[in-house]
């Protein structure tokens, strides 16, 4: 290629350049939007989750009257921990043994700067970084060990059974070739052969009473008519059409100019008005919960959609979004079915995918002494082969998301945080109290007294007037 040539082209790539970036800055849009794709599926990492530890509750005792004991039996006065050098003993936060009340001058640093103690007067190891209001410990469901912290990571703690003759311990060993057992004196991190569990540490208080958090929507204030809200929102949710689209609709077909944002502006005030309804109405449940998660786009990053409901009612009780798909968001969405279910005589069952996270997050209620099984169905959500009591499951998680999907495709992502948890909001609704099922011979999930006859817009309309009735009544009572 001649110079000239190469000269040019570099000049009209340039060009081509700045007048990219002069469309965005003049119209805030990019010329080629990409086409994003639809919520798909990833694979979640691959963790070997053990069984719940037990929960052990340590009596409260006196260290004066352990001492005395101590002295009765052994004719000896146990004396305070002889400090030989200041590294041994890092133990400034804590004051006494949360057990016993012994003073710091009987307390070992176990586990050196790792906060790890152990008392010296009745055997007690504990953590300084925990409370132990309830005096529960840990113990290895093989062996009834205590289990000793092992490694702190950003928001658990890792507990492992040292024991070396717990049967969970010899029976990994003997499942070892006796190559692994070679592989295993060098790399020992490649085999997990004791008992594990983590405690996490973030702070989440189980099993609250829910805050009504709604909003009244004030229809003197608006520009609108209820019943054009109400248009609004069947043709936005119930049909999937975008704001765009839907204020296209409502000139062309209804004569009545509406810009594209005060249907996205309706959209956010209808959901905030119709979520204290979906999250406290007094739901009849079935004991068929499962859970999915779902990706969608959000600004164009992955975000996910903690979907649980009920299978056999068809109502959506958890659905969470969340930028990480991890054991903290697992654990918030199973508290959203934990509250929804409330006490119950029979213990619930929660079926989900492989994901370890659910595990995780069953150790995390078991620690508050909340209860639940886990069901995991390998293949529930993806391809694998799935066995045939769980297909029909499999088939109307298939159908929830692709009727969720259905509405979420035309949106191409969302264009902010807020404006998708609106979407997910409304779809619920839609999805709970609007939405005809074939398999509940062709009723509304949740049958809300209704106008008999009443259109799709006047439903809408009902469903926020309803919603915010229960915010009264909820704030008289
Ligand atoms: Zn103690
Ligand atoms: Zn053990």
């Amino acid at each position: 290629m001649s110079p000239l040539l190469t000269f040019l082209l570099t000049i009209i790539n340039l060009q081509n350049d700045l007048i990219q970036k002069m469309y965005i800055l003049l119209v805030g849009k990019v010329l080629f939007k990409p086409r994003l794709p639809d919520p798909i599926r990833k694979d979640y990492r691959k963790l070997e989750i053990d069984d719940l530890p037990l929960m052990i509750t340590h009596e409260k005792m006196d260290y004066k009257e352990l001492l005395q004991a101590h002295f009765k039996q052994s004719g000896k006065v146990l004396k305070p921990v002889k400090r030989r050098t200041k590294s041994t003993v890092s133990i400034s936060s804590v004051k006494i043994c949360p057990r016993c009340d012994a003073p710091a001058d009987y307390l070992y640093a176990n586990n050196g700067t790792k906060g790890q103690c152990w008392c010296k007067v009745c055997d007690f190891k504990f953590n300084d970084r925990h409370s132990y209001r309830f005096k529960m410990a840990m113990h290895c469901p093989h062996c009834e060990r205590l289990l000793s912290q092992i490694k702190e990571r950003h928001e658990f703690f890792v507990y492992k059974c040292a024991n070396n003759s717990c049967s969970y311990y010899i029976s990994k060993l003997n499942q070892l070739t006796s190559d692994e057992k070679e592989e295993r004196k060098t790399q020992p991190e490649k085999y997990k052969v004791r008992y594990i569990t983590r405690e996490f540490t973030f702070d989440f208080q189980p099993m609250q009473e829910r805050t009504l958090e709604g909003e009244r929507i004030d229809f003197t204030r608006l520009h609108s008519s209820p019943n054009v809200v109400g248009l609004i929102l069947t043709y936005h949710v119930n049909y999937g059409i975008t704001a765009r689209k839907t204020a296209q609709l409502m000139k062309d077909v209804h004569g009545l100019s509406i810009s594209h944002q005060t249907v996205l502006n309706y959209a956010r005030l209808a959901a905030k008005a119709i979520k204290p309804l979906i999250d406290h109405h007094p739901y009849d449940l079935s004991d068929q919960i499962c859970g999915d998660e779902t990706y969608i786009r959000v600004l164009g990053k992955w975000n996910y959609l903690f979907f649980f409901f009920d299978a056999k009612n068809k109502i959506i009780l958890s659905y969470r979004l969340s930028p990480n798909r991890d054991t903290p968001s697992a654990i918030q969405a199973i508290d959203d079915v934990l509250v929804k279910l409330g006490t119950r005589e029979e213990k619930v069952n929660l079926i989900v995918d492989g994901n370890p996270i659910y595990l995780l997050a069953q150790h995390f209620f078991s620690k508050h002494q909340i209860y639940f099984d886990v069901t995991q169905v390998i293949g529930l959500t993806n391809e694998d082969p799935v066995s045939t009591e769980y297909r029909p499951l499999k088939q109307i998680i298939e159908r929830l998301n692709r009727t969720f999907k259905g509405g979420y495709k035309p949106t191409h992502g969302f264009g902010s945080f807020h404006g998708s948890e609106s979407h997910i909001t409304l779809f619920v609704a839609y999805f709970n109290f609007l939405r005809k099922h074939s398999a509940l011979e062709n009723r509304t999930p949740v049958d809300l007294p209704m106008k008999s006859g009443a259109t799709m817009p006047q439903r809408w309309c009902q469903l926020i007037e309803q919603s915010q009735q229960l915010i009264i009544h909820k704030n008289l009572a």
